[in-house]
């Protein structure tokens, strides 16, 4: 099973569904989920996510 990780608030989770989670389902935010564990995929999402 897949974890995922919020890069907002630090909540993770796995989600009961094979699809990808786009809004973190403890602070609502969308676009900061990242699988756990992967921290080149954190890296990658953080350089895209760069909004300050
Ligand atoms: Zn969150």
């Amino acid at each position: 099973m897949t974890r995922y990780y919020c890069t907002a608030c630090g909540y993770k989770f796995e989600p009961k569904t094979d699809r990808v989670p786009q809004v973190c389902p403890y602070c609502g935010r969308r676009g900061t989920l990242v699988k756990e564990g992967s921290a080149q995929d954190l890296l990658n999402e953080l350089d895209e996510m760069d909004d300050g």
